[in-house]
């Protein structure tokens, strides 16, 4: 049963389809057109510290330099400058933030359904 498959991104048709999910539903995607969205996706979403938007959950993309956090782990910046942990169910107050942070990078959370 190997049809061909559209591709919603490039509009041709594929046999060899990946299914992704989107905000607007689980949609079929080429390989080429795959990388090339997950290449723009991470330039576009991945950011420091410094241009976090307050009470917005980011993912952790890049640990911290000396640990304090590790890939993966969701953060959250609040309005006095504490960053808080979920999975280390703590936070870091706002004058140790940026030392805490060193080498750090991180991308808005996306929520998936
Ligand atoms: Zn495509």
């Amino acid at each position: 049963m190997m049809g061909s498959i559209k591709c919603y991104w490039c509009g041709s048709s594929h046999t060899n389809v990946m299914m992704i999910h989107t905000l607007s539903g689980d949609r079929f995607i080429c390989d080429s057109c795959l990388i090339r969205i997950k290449s723009a996706e991470l330039n576009k979403d991945s950011c420091t510290v410094a241009n976090m938007e307050i009470g917005v959950t980011y993912r952790v993309t890049v640990p911290s330099h000396h640990g304090e956090f590790r890939c993966g782990d969701h953060i959250r910046l609040l309005p006095d400058g504490t960053l808080e942990c979920d999975e280390a169910a703590g936070w870091i107050p706002s004058e140790n933030v940026s030392d805490a942070t060193i080498g750090m990078k991180i991308r808005k959370e996306v929520k998936v359904k």
